[in-house]
């Protein structure tokens, strides 16, 4: 989607929900686009910071909510404490509660199980799903049948801010 089409689409669901688009406002939307996977509140305050340093942290905060509100943004209550934002359209996450990676599945048939689910219960699933477990690295089994390290691996947003 081009930035352009995008802004217009923002504005529309904001509108929808009675909010403006205001500059600020977008400038959180392009960074969580910038950053993508699932950057915590304060990764993404950096990253607006970088480019519009005018942008305050409590300004980047009341966005993130407002667009969780208005369903364009995910908040997912990681194992460590710490809210992570997810912009994509939704899909199922997969968390290690040993490491807090988030892995990513793009699996339409599972939310569409999930909806039916749901929907028998006049429920509508409209942000995607958070499923907590093992990672192959942190005592799963790997391919080559090894062991990997837990806390071996760092991700960006898990170190330092926050
Ligand atoms: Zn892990
Ligand atoms: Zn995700």
């Amino acid at each position: 989607m081009s930035l352009q089409t995008e802004f217009a689409t923002l504005r529309r669901r904001l509108a929808r929900a009675g909010y403006r688009l205001t500059p600020q406002r977008w400038t959180v939307w392009v960074a969580l686009q910038e950053l993508g996977g699932h950057p915590t509140a304060e990764r993404l305050y950096q990253q607006v910071r970088a480019s519009h340093p005018m942008v305050s942290r409590a300004t980047v905060y009341k966005t993130l909510d407002l667009l969780v509100r208005v369903g364009l943004l995910t908040a997912l209550p990681a194992v460590d404490g710490v809210t992570r934002f997810d912009a994509g359209p939704p899909h199922v996450n997969l968390e290690c509660v040993h490491c807090g990676r988030i892995e990513d599945v793009q699996e339409p048939r599972v939310l569409a199980a999930l909806s039916r689910l749901a929907g028998g219960r006049g429920f509508r699933v409209d942000r995607g799903v958070l499923v907590r477990g093992t990672c192959a690295r942190c005592g799963g089994q790997t391919a080559d049948g090894r062991r990997a390290g837990a806390g071996s691996e760092s991700y960006e947003g898990r170190n330092g801010h926050g």
